[in-house]
């Protein structure tokens, strides 16, 4: 009997023992192909060498159940994902197109369409559990930046890494200041619809107050966490930072940390991209819809719109909202 070329046997597809994911062609030999990426996957598979035959048997079991429901629970979350931004997008088509029919003078360029969220905007009393909290936070990132010789010795973490982002877009968008300026108008628009993740510590970190203790070695720990709660008012907006308010953050930017300084939303960063390469005449039209930065996902469906804007020759027209489903 012939037996199939080895060449074939070595790219049969194969499952994950545990998880049953497909995997790539086998490679003869290597154990670790029997088993996906995921290091649960892997973790549990290399306890087959280390339990007796007796035990591991319902513990496989038992943890592959597991492993198998949360990984169909991902795939579901990510399914849903993408029907929201693929359903959101045609939408938003519509809404383009429908416009420019009314605005037959739009056809004649390219036009952009930038989606943004909406911040939330009910101000409520600040209770003192917050402010406790938020004190607590200070306290603690305060104490770390005491115990640091300086900024530059400070562990590299996200808000360590965001310094270098920080920079390098600052000098991006003082090269393409009509980038800027649009950023600036769509998050005023938006009223820091991703500030509703700043909770009770507002990004602060230790790096965030080391620089300002290099800069001012003169003053405490304590000191620094006094320059923050001074600037909390007496309300600020429900569900979402501390520092949030109706007239945006409390905090002047050089005291905020370098992850709010620097981040943008993935919608408003694709709406940079496309700037980049064009005029900042390019005819734009703003869709926004009620959810905050944090929670599109979070619908059923599909998130309403709020507002159409257009913006044209620097100016800024709210739209009469008539919505294509
Ligand atoms: S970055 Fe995005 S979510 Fe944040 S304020 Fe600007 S438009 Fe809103
Ligand atoms: S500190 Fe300011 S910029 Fe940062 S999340 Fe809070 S409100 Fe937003
Ligand atoms: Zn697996």
């Amino acid at each position: 009997m012939n037996e199939k070329p080895y060449h074939d046997q070595k790219r049969q597809c194969r499952h994950c023992l545990i998880c049953n994911t497909e995997l790539g062609p086998h490679i003869r030999g290597r154990d670790s192909d029997d088993v996906c990426n995921d290091s649960q996957c892997q973790h549990l598979h290399r306890q087959r060498l280390t339990m007796a035959p007796e035990v591991y048997k319902p513990h496989l079991a038992f943890q592959q159940k597991l492993i198998r429901t949360r990984k169909l629970r991902e795939q579901t979350r990510q399914e849903h994902i993408k029907a929201v931004q693929n359903r959101e997008r045609e939408q938003n088509l519509r809404i383009a197109n429908a416009m420019v029919e009314h605005n037959p003078e739009l056809a004649k360029n390219s036009i952009e369409v930038v989606m943004i969220p909406t911040g939330l905007s009910q101000m409520i009393k600040l209770d003192a559990d917050r402010i406790d909290a938020y004190r607590s936070h200070l306290q603690q990132v305060a104490s770390e930046a005491m115990d640091a010789d300086n900024a530059a010795s400070i562990p590299v973490d996200q808000h360590v890494l965001a310094k270098e982002r920080l920079l390098q877009q600052e000098a991006y968008l003082s090269k393409h200041p009509h980038v800027r300026d649009r950023s600036d108008q769509l998050c005023t628009l938006c009223r820091g619809g991703c500030c509703a993740s700043g909770a009770n510590h507002g990004f602060i970190s230790s790096i965030t107050i080391r620089r300002q203790l290099d800069a001012e070695p003169q003053l405490s720990g304590e000191q620094i966490v006094q320059r923050y709660l001074g600037y909390l008012q007496d309300e600020s907006i429900n569900g979402a930072c501390i520092n949030q308010t109706d007239r945006g953050c409390a905090l002047p930017r050089e005291l905020r940390s370098d992850v709010c300084n620097v981040y943008f939303c993935d919608e408003l960063k694709s709406h940079q991209a496309a700037l980049e390469t064009d005029s900042a005449d390019l005819p734009t039209i703003v869709i926004q819809r009620t959810n905050h930065n944090w929670n599109r996902f979070e619908t059923p469906h599909i998130n309403p719109v709020e507002k159409v804007f257009l913006i044209k020759e620097g100016q800024l027209i709210e739209l009469e909202q008539n919505t294509p489903d």
